[in-house]
């Protein structure tokens, strides 16, 4: 029956024994990051768990052993504990240390040192102290204490030595469970840093607006650290000084006195980190000497900034900052990310500066353009009227008006004429373009029928298809509508296209086809040619393209007929273009609403 009973209670106290590691594991759990209730609760349960009511808890950090938990002391006993000690000789500390399983011993051994005269003093008449190891480390100690001279039992003191073992494990659990709370955190930083990062990488790549980049950096990197304010600045060569771009968090006051204020790189801390191309802690502006930003910021409470200089390849090109009204330094993590926002701006003004550059450039061209289109227009206009004159004077020698030629002269006179023709042709094609480039050629808008357009179109050129030996058509349907817009640009078009098909076509047959459909009427130049590369689909459009083969050389030609025919159908809100087979012919193809707006030539 004996056995019996120590068994039972053997079984409930190791019981009790598990429940209090258990309950100390539930504090840990409960106080994130907070290991002094913690403490408090290992202290307690030991305490309870062999029925003692007064003792400490000590850590030992290698150097200095200080308080972590207390039960059960007068005031001024815990106060002269609470301060940080150091091992002394003699002390119970130092036994420990030198590695006894514990110690057991009237308070009056102790007597000698500091601590252990007040508890003496404070009427504690019996020590046992337990230390708390991890391997062969001391890492602190529980103490019970009692007034009542009778040592600890036996008892007592192995379930207090248990215990102690379990408090180090529950301490090792606390310490790895804030680790683990603080690299949880870290990595919510992380991910709100990855998150800033592609939301200002974003920014940098969608908007060539420089400001709103910057003030994305700002405003976001202010809030994700924890600053209370920020701000740009530029650096600006020609005065050597910086120049506030951007702030945020400012008073009116700091704004009103930064905003025109010539931060002179010699003499700022923005000039030092341009510099060494690294960030600066000021963790106390006020420490700095006197000039006028710093007491700007200053007065407006702020006393910690981090400035991170906006380096590029070539240049400084200026500085980001953080504030802070509470002195110190901003944490190392918080430095890193602004040195990767940095990088980013940079790039941001460089992508802006190019921008820039580049339409400064294309204004320019377009300018150069336009000159030249107006050189062109005005030249064509003088070539034309002596050639004019030319022209006529040659007709009349060849009349006879000025007495009969004879044969030979009268031939060559002819071929005269002849080139005087072609060039007359070059010229007026020239014009059209120069007008159409410099926005000169206005369409004159009338009502119109195709059909007849066609036709007249066909009486101009079935004598040149006639004397290649073309079959030559033009299929029309019955009905059409009338159309609006303009007919004489339209029918040069058509021309060009005929004239184009004769020209190129040897055998076979060139036909005209007209249709309706939607609004718009399409004209189509069947011809059975020589056909045209895919390569050269597109290009024939361009000024002055042509295919190079010896047959295209053979027609002659300026190249300029499709690129007119090009503009004079879009300047009317239609389109133009081509399908071909090489070997097969080629088959040119007009749309053109049936109704051509007055608009279409503003567009042009
Ligand atoms: P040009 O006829 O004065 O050379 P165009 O601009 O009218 O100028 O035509 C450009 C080039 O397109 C021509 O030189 C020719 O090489 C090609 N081309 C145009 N129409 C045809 C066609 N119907 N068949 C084959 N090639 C053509």
């Amino acid at each position: 029956a004996m056995e019996n009973a120590r068994l039972i209670t053997e079984t409930r106290e190791a019981l009790e024994q598990q429940t209090a590691t258990a309950e100390v594991l539930g504090v840990i759990n409960s106080s994130p990051g907070d290991l002094a209730p913690v403490f408090d609760a290992i202290l307690a349960k030991a305490h309870s768990l062999c029925g003692v009511a007064s003792g400490t808890f000590l850590l030992y950090d290698g150097e200095f052993f200080r308080v972590a938990a207390v039960r059960g002391l007068p005031e001024a006993l815990a106060e002269s504990i609470g301060q940080p000690f150091r091992l002394s000789p003699g002390s119970p500390q130092e036994r420990l240390a030198r590695g006894e399983r514990f110690v057991h011993a009237p308070t009056t051994a102790f007597a000698d040192t500091r601590i252990g005269r007040a508890v003496v003093d404070a009427g504690f008449n019996v020590l046992l102290m337990l230390p708390l190891r991890r391997d062969d480390a001391l890492l602190g100690y529980i103490t019970a204490v009692r007034r009542e001279a009778r040592p600890f039992s036996d008892k007592q003191i192995a379930l207090l030595e248990s215990f102690a073992a379990q408090a180090v494990i529950a301490m090792e659990n606390a310490r790895l469970l804030g680790e683990l709370r603080e690299r949880t955190a870290e990595l919510g930083r992380s991910v709100e840093e990855l998150k800033l990062l592609s939301e200002v990488g974003q920014a940098v790549s969608s908007t060539l607006d420089l400001r709103s980049v910057l003030s994305t950096v700002l405003t976001r990197s202010v809030a994700m650290t924890g600053a209370d304010a920020g701000a740009v600045f530029r650096h600006r060569r020609a005065d050597r000084a910086f120049h506030l771009v951007e702030a945020v968090g400012w008073s009116k006051a700091l704004l009103q006195s930064v905003r025109d204020l010539r931060v002179p790189e010699s003499e700022s801390a923005m000039g030092e980190a341009a510099a060494k191309r690294l960030p600066i802690q000021l963790a106390d502006v006020s420490r700095r000497s006197s000039y006028p930003m710093r007491d700007a910021t200053l007065a407006a409470g702020f006393r910690a900034a981090l400035i991170v200089p906006l380096v590029g390849p070539e240049r400084v090109l200026g500085a980001l900052i953080l504030m802070r009204r509470a002195a110190g330094e901003f944490p190392p993590e918080t430095v890193r990310l602004m040195q990767t926002l940095a990088s980013q701006s940079v790039l941001a003004i460089q992508n802006a500066r190019l921008f820039r550059e580049l339409a400064e450039k294309s204004e320019e061209l377009e300018l150069a353009s336009q000159h030249k289109s107006q050189f062109l227009a005005n030249m064509s206009h003088e070539l034309r009227t002596p050639l004019n004159a030319i022209l006529g004077y040659a007709e009349l020698l060849v009349d006879g008006i000025y007495g009969e030629m004879p044969e030979k002269p009268k031939g060559v006179l002819e071929r005269i004429q002849n080139n005087g023709r072609h060039l007359l042709a070059l010229i007026n094609d020239v014009l059209d373009l120069a007008k159409i480039e410099a926005g000169q050629l206005t369409l004159s808008l009338e009502d119109y029928s195709v059909p007849e357009l066609v036709r007249s179109v066909v009486t101009a050129t079935e004598p040149l298809a006639a004397a290649k030996g073309l079959k030559f058509a033009a299929l029309l349907p019955d009905e059409m509508p009338t159309a609006h817009g303009d007919a004489r640009r339209i029918s040069q078009v058509l021309l060009n296209l005929v004239g184009n098909a004769i020209k190129f076509t040897d055998a076979g047959e060139v036909e005209i086809g007209a249709a309706v459909a939607d609004g718009h009427f399409t004209l189509t130049v069947r011809d059975t040619g020589p056909g045209i590369a895919e390569a050269d689909r597109e290009r024939i459009f361009g000024e002055f393209q042509q295919i190079d083969n010896s047959n295209t050389r053979r027609q002659g030609g300026t190249g300029l007929g499709l690129a007119i025919s090009k503009r004079m159908v879009e300047m009317q809100g239609g389109t133009i273009a081509v399908e071909s087979a090489l070997g097969e012919g080629s088959t040119f193809r007009v749309t053109l609403p049936v109704h051509v707006e007055e608009r279409m030539e503003a567009a042009a």
